[in-house]
């Protein structure tokens, strides 16, 4: 019985180790080929230009990755989003569970019940 699970778990390891090291191998640095590329590159975004990029830490080479608006955010040619501070450093994805922040919602500023004289 336990061999078995542990046979089970040999083989999840592998898979997964296998997967890590196809994302490992598929976001590579270009430049120096560092495997860690894919987890640890800085996004760097440009205001200016409009271009959003991967940074990679081992030797500074940037890609072109995405698009960035003038209000900072940026679609990434990937898939997702996310946006830059005015500095250009990324703070986060956008993704779907935080919306639009555009809808001014909120309100309810009922004035209070003035106590008449
Ligand atoms: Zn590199």
């Amino acid at each position: 019985m336990d061999s078995e699970f542990l046979f089970f778990l040999a083989i999840f390891s592998g898979v997964m180790g296998l997967v890590f090291f196809g994302i490992a191998i598929a976001y590579r640095c270009p430049a120096c080929g560092s495997l860690t590329h894919g987890f640890k590159s800085d996004k760097v975004g440009d205001l200016d230009t409009g271009h959003a990029y991967f940074v990679c830490r081992k030797c500074g080479d940037k890609q072109l990755k995405g698009q960035v608006a003038a209000d900072g955010s940026v679609m990434w040619h990937g898939g997702g989003s996310g946006n830059f501070d005015k500095n250009g450093d990324y703070t986060g994805d956008a993704g779907g569970a935080f919306g639009d922040s555009g809808g001014g919602d909120g309100g309810g500023g009922d004035g209070g019940g003035g106590g008449g004289e």
